[in-house]
Order: structure tokens, then sequence, then C-alpha cells
């Protein structure tokens, strides 16, 4: 259920007792953990013991602490290290200003031949950065042989360095630090970005989490480390940790499958993913890129009967909502809906429908007047505050009547559900406030924002 995306177990202070680490790793449900190195020797190190324990991976590098053990030789060294089957990532390499009389310039250019060894071997970076994030942005930005794929270990920014990370298409490694004292700044930065592109971490044996200060830290406390990313983020436990752990087995090509699901749970609800089916085409939707939402793989292999949904629900009325959606559009496929809903309903459900509001376009009749009775409350994607917006952002198959169908759709629901909600993805294009007047003073429903992540972490409108 964990992947520990940093810890360096060949430090001599796990020499003694590694099997016991290992253990007590996977007694806390740690099914990989990512060693990483940090000079030649320890590189090498980190090889042998992934090459020991399959559920080790290695990465290797040289840390900018050992800038002066870099050279060629060295890079040669680390050049063949890396063709090695247990290795899926060039770190931990990068840039630390922290004391004065460190050597800017020769730490760029060491941190530049890794990453250019990284790109050659189509490998993700482990930058270590520790005062120095704008000097890393702009080695990065300038430098088109760098790959932009990798994590930001022990990552400690603020909201608009994240941000930047992210657009460039990094990960945030968290890890102890989010539960110290003096951690606000990056508590509140987690806050904001949410988890949607962070990995946990240990980096042990040091940094352990703040209820284990004082000891050597090791990887089964990576446990405290994803509760405090949970609270923080208002999600479950298990949601932090398998949102964490597919985005490390992404990060480093992992072997371990991620396989889709048709019914899965994110906090105290249920969503059922109907269809991955839609006559809107919205640039930001998930089917658009990998499909992943908070953690969940939600590509179909085929689509599922109402039979099949329900068989796994085990008791309904424990959720808070059992939510009919996609990825996709479940209104294509209305006859499972209302099966499903109206058996959920016999069961003491409370059941949402999430939809684009297209539903009797396209099955060519009013679906609103079935709802009554098994349908509890709609959440009907806006998208835009006007036809032409609309038009541009969502692409309908039928852009003569997708708008008006989708208005219509909404005041009849009105008619027969007790809540009905209109959202809005604030993406670029959208006026905000032009949509919520038209959903609060003109429809006359409740008006829901939900903020637009930039490149790589938004989530499509339809599943939330
Ligand atoms: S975001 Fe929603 S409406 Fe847009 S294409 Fe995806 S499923 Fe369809
Ligand atoms: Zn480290």
């Amino acid at each position: 259920m964990l992947i520990d995306s940093h810890a360096h177990l060949q430090d001599k202070k796990f020499a003694r007792d590694l099997e016991r680490v290992l253990e007590r790793a996977e007694d806390a449900g740690i099914e990989r953990l990512i060693c990483v190195g940090d000079r030649v020797d320890s590189s090498r190190k980190a090889i042998a013991l992934a090459r020991r324990h399959p559920r080790l991976a290695a990465t290797v590098g040289i840390h900018p602490h050992y800038d002066a053990t870099f050279s060629p030789v060295s890079l040669l060294e680390l050049e063949k290290l890396a063709r090695d089957p247990t290795v899926v990532g060039i770190g931990e390499i990068g840039l630390d200003f922290h004391y004065p009389n460190c050597m800017a310039d020769r730490q760029i250019e060491v941190f530049s031949a890794q990453a250019h060894l990284a790109g050659r071997h189509d490998l993700p970076l482990v930058i270590h950065c520790r005062d120095a994030y704008e000097p890393l942005f702009e080695t990065i930005r300038s430098d088109p042989r760098i790959p932009r794929r990798g994590v930001i270990h022990c990552f400690s920014g603020t909201y608009e360095q994240a941000v930047q990370f992210l657009d460039l298409g990094f990960y945030l490694g968290i890890g102890g630090a989010i539960t110290y004292p003096n951690g606000d700044l990056l508590r509140e930065t987690l806050h904001r970005v949410g988890l949607e592109r962070v990995v946990g971490e240990t980096d042990a044996p040091y940094l352990p989490p703040q209820s284990k200060r004082g000891r050597r830290n090791e990887p089964s406390y990576i446990k405290h480390t994803i509760k405090a990313m949970a609270d923080l983020t208002d999600l479950s436990y298990q949601d932090a940790a398998r949102l964490t752990k597919t985005n490390a087995i992404r990060l480093f090509r992992l072997p371990s499958p991620i396989a889709p699901e048709i019914a899965y749970s994110i906090r105290k609800t249920l969503y059922l993913c109907i269809t991955n089916r839609c006559p809107n085409d919205c640039y930001f939707c998930q089917r658009c890129t990998d499909y992943m939402v908070m953690g969940h793989f939600l590509k179909l292999e085929e689509e599922p009967t109402a039979g099949q949904l329900l068989e796994l629900i085990d008791n309904p009325a424990g959720y808070h909502e059992i939510v009919l959606s996609g990825l996709g559009e479940p209104t294509m496929r209305w006859d499972v809906c209302l099966e499903t809903a109206r058996r959920l309903k016999e069961r003491g459900a409370r059941v949402r429908l999430n939809t684009n509001g297209l539903g009797n376009l396209i099955n060519g009749r009013d679906i609103t007047a079935e709802m009554a009775g098994f349908i509890d409350s709609v959440a009907i994607t806006l998208i835009a505050q006007d036809r032409e917006t609309y038009n541009r952002v969502a692409k309908p198959e039928d852009p003569a009547r997708a708008w008006d169908a989708m208005l219509e759709f909404t005041r009849k629901c009105k008619n027969v559900v007790p809540d009905v909600t209109l959202s809005v993805l604030a993406v670029p294009e959208v006026d905000v406030e032009a949509c919520r007047h038209l959903a609060e003073d003109e429809m006359q429903v409740r008006f829901r924002i939900r903020e637009y992540r930039p490149k790589g972490y938004s989530v499509s409108e339809c599943v939330g």
C-alpha cells in the first residue's frame, strides 16, 4: 500500500539490522523502497542491495556535498551503473547553496552532467535542492538536455515554487519535515497543491518524523508522514497512501501494475465508473492524458453492468454518498445508471449523479422525469459562462444544441431532484463570476468552483 521513494538503506547506520528494518517496513505496508545513492560507492551499494531484495530499486548519482568526487572517470562509472536493471533514477544530484563557501558554478556543472546522463538513459532525476530553487529553475529551463521528469526530494519551498516545479513536470518529495513544529510554510504549500503530484519519502536514516525525532529514521516511519499529508489535504490515510504510491510507480516506472477500477472511493464517497465515453471533448479531461484520478486508474477494459457494479458494494449505506460518474458521461448508459440507483436506494444509499448535463440530448427524451426517488443530488458541469466559450472549451459533438440542452437539463432536474449543483473548473478561458451569476441568480441552483491546477495535475471536472 505504501512506497518509500527515498531511503539510504546502504548507509552504515543500517549495517547491523537491515533485515529487521526491512521486515518492519513490510509490516508497515511498504511494498517498495527506492534506495538512493549519493556517491559512486554508495550507488554501487544501492544496486547490490536492490539485487538482493526484490522490493528494492536503486538510483545512482553524486550529491552536491560530494562534488569534489565528480570527474570524467566517475561519470563513466555512473554511466555503467545506470544500465543496471535495478536502477530507476539518477540521484541524489542537485544544488545546495546553503553554505557560504559553496562553489555554485561547479555544482551547476556537476548537476547538469548527471542530468544529461539521466536524459541519455531515459531515467527520472532525484534532485536535492537547498537554498537554490531559483538557480535550479534557471538551470533546468535553459538546458533542453535536462529531462523534465523527476522528483524534488525533501521539497521545502513556497506554493509558487511548488507550482513552478509541477509545471515543469516534476513531482514533489515530502518527508518527515511535514510533521515538524517549524513546518508551517510546507504544510500551507501542501494543503494548496494537494497530493496529485507528491511522493512520500523518509530519507532514512535522516529526518525522522516529529514523533521519532532523535532516533534513526527508517522506512516504517513513513506512516506518520502519510498520515500528516492525509490530514493536511482532507483525505483519508488510504487515499494519501494510494496517491503517493501510484505517483511513485509512475515516476520511477516501477513494475507494479496499476489495475483499472470501476468502483473506487475517495474519503467516504464511493464513485462508480459507468463509462469512458462522452460527447464532449474538454481539453482538461483526464481522458486526454492518463485516466488517473486521485491515484485511481479509470480506463475501463469494458463497461460494467449494473450487476457487476452492485456486486462490488457490500454496504451501500455505509458511504456518505455513492456517485454515478465516469471518467466519461454516465448518462450515455442511462439504463445502467437507473438500475444501479434503484437498487442502491433499496439498500439505503444516498445517490448522486455527476454529469455534463447532456443526458436528454444523448437519450433523445427527458430522462430527468425518471430520476424521482432514485437520485438524491445531481452535479452538472457548467463548463463555461456562455455558449461560445462552452463550445470552445468542451468541443461538444453537437455545438448547435449542447449549451441549451445542458441549461434545460439543469432546469428540469430542479423539478425532481432536491439538490442540484452547477460547477466550473476555473480554467483560464472561464469567467468564474459570470458562471456564479448564471448558476445562483438565473438558474437558482448551488454553485461550486473547482480550482484549476496547472499542467500535469489538473483533474477532469466530471469526477470530483
Ligand atoms: S471533463 Fe467531463 S464533459 Fe468534459 S470531456 Fe471529460 S467527461 Fe466529458
Ligand atoms: Zn537523501
